[in-house]
């Protein structure tokens, strides 16, 4: 591993470790500066910094942020509202990235997968998910997770790092190159909603998240707006209010279980941040009320926490709390190596049925994508799967050169 790599990787350090990650942008090698994932004030300062004086900077900011954001220009010379003379001048110092894309992937059902890769060779996934009535792209705040999770593939892989700004918004930009979305329109999108339910815990990222949502809100730019945005984790306590204070978004909680034993067992960040204490900060996000629900996410696992019971006591807890909520009941995806079966159908029915009836929304969400892998959970790059792969065959050759 490059120890000079400022985003280097890490090993998983355990459990329920929120490792802290600096927010330093690996450097390019020809030296430029990529201007995607910039806050306006940042651009700004960019251009001050390349010797442009205060009326300059302050105009090319505001057109370059229209022509990145609003027409998905990638090339200074298709800028042509900024001056001729200055795109040879843009070229030298700058760039509009794009993330690599290693591999693109269509499912039967339409969901789309994308594999891409960083700069520093590590590998990332999106998904779009095509609806009758809307469009939702799921993307990945982090290479990995560090949370383990024993159901979700995403815990097990071995290395884990937050994705910068750029690398997020990124996402979103390519996603809307590829359903030919420039320049951005008020009606008629393809890509509605966004939900950061890919791959890594986007609260143990929060700064790049949050400025790179906050661009992709800007009114100016992509203009996506904050109801239609949904982050998801799986209960980290003390960024919460944050969350919903500088972001805004809708909320999801991946709460899975309804007891501290099986909670425990299968969300290990419960043994640091509790189920009562989990619910109490739903009830203070700012902004929910019933017209803003919090969803719940549910994992249906087999004879884990699929009982009546268990449905019983979750319509207990959210009453407990008064909260405003929808459960989103999914169906377990099995991947190679994982210890859970999916819920009985009739059992994921009956679960559904008497949180309905208690008045709470509980729809069963059909997985999307499976046979490309792009369900909830089966998010692990298939680089990682490759190099066991590589492995594999380089233990095959050692076997075979001893025999
Ligand atoms: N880290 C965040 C967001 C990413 S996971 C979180 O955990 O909320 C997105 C959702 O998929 C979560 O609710 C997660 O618990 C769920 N999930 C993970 N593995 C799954 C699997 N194998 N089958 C079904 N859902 C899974
Ligand atoms: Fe991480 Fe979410 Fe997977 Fe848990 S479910 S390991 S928090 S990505």
């Amino acid at each position: 591993m490059d120890s000079l790599h400022s985003q280097a990787p890490m090993a998983r350090p355990g459990h329920i470790d929120p490792v802290p990650v600096p927010r330093v942008v690996t450097p390019r090698a020809d030296g430029k500066i990529d201007l995607l994932g910039r806050s306006k004030d940042e651009l700004k300062q960019i251009l001050l910094d390349a010797g442009l004086d205060i009326k300059q900077a302050k105009l090319r900011a505001k057109q370059l942020w229209h022509q990145i954001y609003n027409r998905g220009a990638t090339q200074f010379d298709a800028m042509t509202d900024i001056a001729k003379s200055m795109h040879g001048w843009l070229d030298d110092h700058f760039v509009v990235e794009r993330p690599e894309v290693i591999e693109a992937q269509v499912s039967v059902d339409g969901t789309r997968k994308w594999l891409l890769r960083a700069p520093d060779g590590e590998d990332y996934e999106m998904v779009f998910i095509p609806d009758a009535d809307r469009g939702t792209l799921c993307v990945s705040s982090q290479v990995g997770c560090t949370l383990n999770c024993r159901f979700c593939h995403t815990g097990t892989m071995r290395l884990v790092r937050n994705l910068t700004t750029s690398e997020i918004v990124g996402q979103i930009m390519l996603a809307r190159d590829a359903l030919g979305e420039w320049p951005s329109q008020p009606e008629g999108r393809l890509l509605t909603n966004i939900v950061m339910m890919g791959m890594g815990e986007p609260l143990y990222n929060f700064d790049n998240v949050r400025d790179a949502l906050k661009i992709v809100m800007d009114g100016d730019g992509i203009a996506l707006s904050k109801r239609r945005i949904t982050l998801s984790t799986s209960g980290v306590v003390p960024m919460m209010e944050r969350a919903g204070r500088e972001i805004g978004v809708n909320l999801a909680v991946s709460l899975h279980a309804v007891t501290k034993e099986i909670r425990d067992e299968i969300v290990p960040i419960n043994r640091k941040y509790g189920i009562e204490e989990l619910l109490q900060a739903c009830a203070d996000y700012p902004g929910v009320n019933n017209a803003r629900r919090i969803t719940f996410e549910y994992v249906m696992l087999k004879d884990k926490n699929d009982r009546d019971e268990d449905a019983h006591e979750l319509v207990r807890l959210i009453r407990k709390y008064k909260l405003p909520a929808k459960v989103n009941l999914i169906p377990f995806n099995p991947w190679e190596g994982s210890c859970y079966e999916t819920s009985l159908p009739e059992q994921v029915r009956r679960f559904s049925n008497i949180v309905f009836n208690a008045g709470i929304s509980a729809p069963v969400r059909t997985p999307r994508g499976r046979d490309i892998d792009a369900a909830c959970g089966q998010l692990k790059t298939s680089s990682e799967k490759k190099s066991r792969a590589e492995l594999d065959r380089l233990a095959e050759e050692k076997l075979a050169a001893l025999g």
